[in-house]
């Protein structure tokens, strides 16, 4: 395999991990958390406040990219991080999820799976052979396997959609052609352990360079959620990545890396900033609320970011009201750079080796406030 996508730990604490994955737009320090860019863009923030911000990876969704503008068109326009203009690492995913989630008519079959598109009704299809080819024409570094995720609490229906995806997974090996792009496996089963455990060993034996846990948040317990990464930390190799797709409140950062997951994406912070809330490491707080009407302190007077170090609450809550874009900008910024430099903060502590203590006390603050 390709070393460029190398995958050095740099130090454990219990099962969390601190990494080094390389991928060839530069080294992604781990855990981290990526701000997702659904449309090739991170919602009301440019490329130059997302690094500013210290983000390393940005997710883009490969089914929304292949209906508008067209995958062809942003290779024919240099690929996805010209088209973007973000020169760090990007994440594209399958297209699955969003068939499943988004599309009318899908129909899903051994070979793949026939859709209309949610924006004008022209039929599509998607196969294992196609979502590769697509992500091979946007070009992100990180391209995830086609896959199909069961419904939480049916053991037919997820032990059915865990074969298609292993099926799929080997088609997707098979179909790809570009040695600069880590291709990541995804692990189903829902929350039945045998599943999981068969998933875990089908998709490693393929020695991918890194792994996806799927097929969860989607209605199972926060429980069951947690015992299912815990059974799947133990059944993946050590030296690969374990991405848990689509997590990315502060306690759900904090509990996965404790079960040794190592990246995490999530529209929440981007997507709650649309909706006038703001993230602490305390809980929400919704900044359109009257009661900061002349309030002259920032969202959070401990917070180092643009949004708190140069803006009152109020002036904030007088942007949401007015519906000025520059609202949803500032919280995005805030909100993003809550997530980011909490990562940053567990990496730190994971590589002092008090990582057990700092997520004990931020429980406890987190615990107090909701
Ligand atoms: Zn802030």
């Amino acid at each position: 395999m390709d070393n460029r996508f190398n995958y050095e730990i740099a130090a454990r604490d219990g099962r969390a991990r601190a990494g080094i994955f390389h991928t060839p737009h530069g080294d992604l320090l781990t855990p981290l958390f990526a701000p997702v860019g659904t449309q090739a863009t991170v919602k009301s923030v440019t490329p130059a406040q997302l690094k500013e911000l210290h983000a390393s990876l940005i997710l883009a969704n490969t089914y929304h990219l292949y209906l508008r503008p067209g995958d062809e068109l942003i290779a024919n326009l240099g690929g996805l991080h010209t088209f973007m203009h973000w020169d760090r690492p990007i994440l594209t995913d399958s297209g699955g999820f969003q068939v499943f989630s988004l599309a009318d008519n899908r129909k899903i079959d051994p070979d793949g799976v026939t859709f209309k598109s949610h924006i004008d009704g022209s039929t599509h299809r998607i196969t294992p052979e196609k979502s590769i080819a697509i992500q091979e024409n946007l070009g992100a570094d990180i391209i995830m396997a086609f896959d199909e995720c069961g419904s939480p609490y049916d053991f037919a229906k997820n032990e059915a959609a865990m074969e298609r995806t292993h099926a799929w997974a080997t088609r997707c090996v098979n179909a790809k052609t570009r040695s600069d792009q880590a291709l990541f496996g995804i692990i189903q089963g829902g929350i039945y352990p045998q599943l999981r455990q068969r998933s875990a060993e089908y998709l490693t034996a393929l020695d991918l360079p890194g792994y996806a846990i799927g097929g969860l948040s989607v209605g199972e317990t926060k429980n069951e959620t947690l015992s299912t990464l815990e059974l799947v930390d133990t059944w993946l190799p050590e030296d690969k990545p374990r991405y848990l797709m689509g997590v990315g409140s502060p306690e759900d950062l904090i509990t996965g890396v404790q079960r040794g997951v190592d990246i995490f994406d999530c529209v929440l912070p981007t997507r709650l900033a649309r909706h006038h809330a703001a993230i602490t490491r305390t809980g929400r707080l919704n900044l359109a609320n009257a009661k900061y009407k002349s309030e002259k302190s920032p969202i959070d007077a401990s917070c180092a970011c643009y949004t708190c170090m140069n803006f009152s609450s109020a002036y904030i809550r007088h942007l949401i009201l007015a519906q000025e874009i520059l609202g949803a900008t500032l919280l995005t910024i805030h909100n993003l750079y809550v997530l980011l430099s909490l990562m940053y903060d567990i990496r730190q502590a994971i590589i002092e080796g008090h990582f057990d203590q700092f997520a004990a006390d931020f429980m406890k603050h987190w615990e107090s406030a909701s």
